[in-house]
């Protein structure tokens, strides 16, 4: 793959792992909040419903107290009137009294008019008592329908509360006036300022009347249209509390009455988990508004993610990049046994066409060698048998005898020949490994030669170390002395000195035979050729080139060797042969 393209390539495997970490770390992120604020709500939902009990208890709790105080007849009586100031201070103090036993903020007897005719605060200078109530609406309600309710900040004292009232009637049922008790909230707003969350009660048109929090009180929570604001002004419901806007906005809405929302609070912008609750026996909502505790569990769901995307992401790099490697491993492997195959198909080609010209070349060789060989002697003694019959044709018998005597020296020169090719044709590995003594060869051989030796007067110098004892064939090691000294005796032919050194040397776990001539050595071009076979140097006629190649083919097959080397004055040759350590039996 060209360098730009697998730049390319990881570029955008790159980007892939940015773009994707930064997704799943992004989406993770929404999940985890998005589960945890519904976790969280669900909670502030079950907290929201205890919330609302306390609430309704609390009301419940002193819902038939202006009932039973109605049917008294004391106060039914005051309410026919007149009420003198002795029955006024008899009241008072008799609702003082229940108000204090009750533990409710206020209780007033209001007559059919709306007038408080007495009050359990009577004692105090924002008493109800003497203050006409006719305009509120749980008073109307309570005419009309026999009992009312109303949340309302008192225009009397200024102290807001829940007033619940009932209607007091004569015997006939006509309506005489109402008995009224207040309950105020401050313990319940001090009781649930405990937690950190907000707790709001909103009216029926989301004006919040009780807060836990200051700044909250009063607020709209949903904008009031001209009759609201009329209807408010003339119950003067919230009397002169300002009312002021609570802005707020949902960002994500879980349920109807559950929804994360942004809300511009006194303590200024944040967002908040708001859960809603109606109070239907009141017509009021409550609200439980909570600051979401989410962001570390995003952080850490993001990371989470984030983490398991890049090890997913690496792990499938890792895979995909172990495939790549085995296949491009296995196609280099059937790429190399193909080119093995391929080779070794060549070079066996090769080896059988230089093995089939080597063939050739050799029986090329020979044959020219043996035409030559044979052909000679073959013409020479066809002359030479002509010349014997006319010999004997003429008498001449004396002559005749002599003329046999080249004859028989050329038919020893073929029987020689003949027995160089048979030793050749001999020449395989496993021939005898008999125990012999080197020394006892070199003797052997000596004698063989020693007419020519005496003849051609050859100073000869023997170093034998005996015995020197050796596994091999006697009659084939004899042999190849034989080719060393004549070889040597051949060489030295033409010198004025000739000397022959023969040494028998122990070297290591060996015995080293030498030949040593003083013929001049042999030419350097010719030293590595001397044991290929027909390689001669000598006259057509007087060498084969076979000596040195059965001679070395004999060694070897001995488990020695056979080296020459040159030395001033002639050349050396070396027969090393392994030393049999045998004792002698
Ligand atoms: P041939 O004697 O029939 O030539 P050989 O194989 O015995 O065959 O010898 C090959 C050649 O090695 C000889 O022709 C000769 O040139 C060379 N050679 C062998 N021995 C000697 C030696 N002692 N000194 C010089 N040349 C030698």
């Amino acid at each position: 793959m060209p360098s730009s393209l697998r730049a390319l390539r990881l570029g955008l495997i790159i980007l892939l792992v940015l773009v994707g970490t930064t997704l799943s770390a992004g989406w993770a992120m929404h999940q985890a909040k998005r589960q945890a604020m519904e976790t969280d709500a669900r909670r502030a939902s079950e907290q929201l419903s205890l919330y609302a009990n306390a609430l309704h208890t609390l009301i419940e709790r002193y819902r038939a107290l202006p009932a039973v105080l109605a049917l008294d007849p004391e106060l039914i009586g005051a309410l026919r009137g007149p009420v003198t100031p002795a029955l006024q201070d008899a009241l008072n103090h008799k609702l003082e009294r229940i108000n204090g036993a009750a533990n409710s903020s206020t209780l007033e007897l209001l007559d059919r008019t709306g007038l408080a005719i007495a009050a359990s605060n009577w004692r105090l200078p924002t008493t109800y008592v003497g203050s006409n109530y006719g305009f509120r609406p749980y008073f109307k309600q309570t005419r009309s329908q026999g009992s009312g309710r109303f949340y309302a900040v008192g225009v009397t004292s200024g102290v807001p509360g829940y007033f619940l009232s009932s209607a007091v009637n004569d015997e006939h049922g006509r309506f005489l006036g109402a008995m009224v008790v207040k309950l105020e909230f401050p313990e319940l707003e001090r009781e649930w300022r405990q937690g950190s969350d907000i707790l709001l009660v909103s009216d029926a048109r989301g004006i919040t009347f009780i807060a836990n929090q200051d700044g909250w009180r009063y607020r709209e929570l949903q904008p009031l249209d001209g009759a609201d604001r009329a209807e408010l002004a003339e119950t003067r419901q919230y009397d002169k509390q300002p009312l002021v806007p609570l802005q707020h906005q949902t960002l994500t809405r879980f349920t109807a009455n559950s929804r994360l929302a942004r809300v511009q609070g006194p303590d200024g912008s944040a967002e908040y988990l708001w859960e809603s609750l109606p109070l239907e026996a009141e017509g009021w909502t409550l609200h439980l508004l909570r600051k979401p505790q989410v962001a570390e569990d995003g952080r850490n769901a993001a990371l989470a993610a984030a983490a398991i995307w890049l090890s997913l992401v690496f792990a499938s790099l890792f895979v995909s990049q172990r495939l790549r490697l085995a296949r491009l491993r296995r196609r280099s492997r059937e790429e190399l046994k193909r080119q093995v195959e391929e080779r070794t198909r060549e070079l066996r080609t090769a080896q059988e066409g230089l093995v089939q010209s080597a063939k050739l070349a050799a029986l090329g060789q020979m044959s020219a060698a043996l035409a030559h060989e044979i052909n000679q002697p073959l013409t020479t003694q066809r002359m030479q048998l002509e010349t014997l019959r006319l010999l004997l044709d003429h008498g001449r018998h004396d002559q005749a005898r002599q003329a046999l005597e080249p004859l028989e020296q050329m038919l020893t020169r073929m029987a020689a020949l003949t027995g160089h090719l048979k030793s050749f044709a001999r020449n395989s590995p496993g021939g005898l490994r008999e125990r012999l003594d080197l020394a006892t060869v070199v003797d052997q051989a000596l004698h063989l030669l020693e007419t020519r030796i005496r003849n051609e007067d050859v100073d000869i110098a023997l170093y034998l170390a005996r015995p020197a004892w050796v596994r091999g064939d006697a009659i084939r090691l004899e042999q190849v002395l034989i080719n060393l000294l004549r070889n040597a005796l051949d060489a030295m032919a033409g010198k004025r000195y000739k000397r022959l050194e023969i040494r028998i040397e122990a070297d290591d776990s060996q015995w080293r035979l030498s030949v040593l001539d003083s013929g001049g050595g042999i030419l350097d071009s010719d030293l590595a050729k001397v044991f290929d076979p027909f390689f001669t140097t000598k006259p057509v006629g007087e060498g084969l080139g076979l000596g040195l190649a059965i001679s070395y083919g004999i060694v070897v097959d001995a488990g020695g060797r056979l080296q020459v080397e040159n030395l001033p004055g002639g050349a050396r040759f070396s027969l090393t042969l392994p030393r049999d350590l045998e004792p002698v039996c």
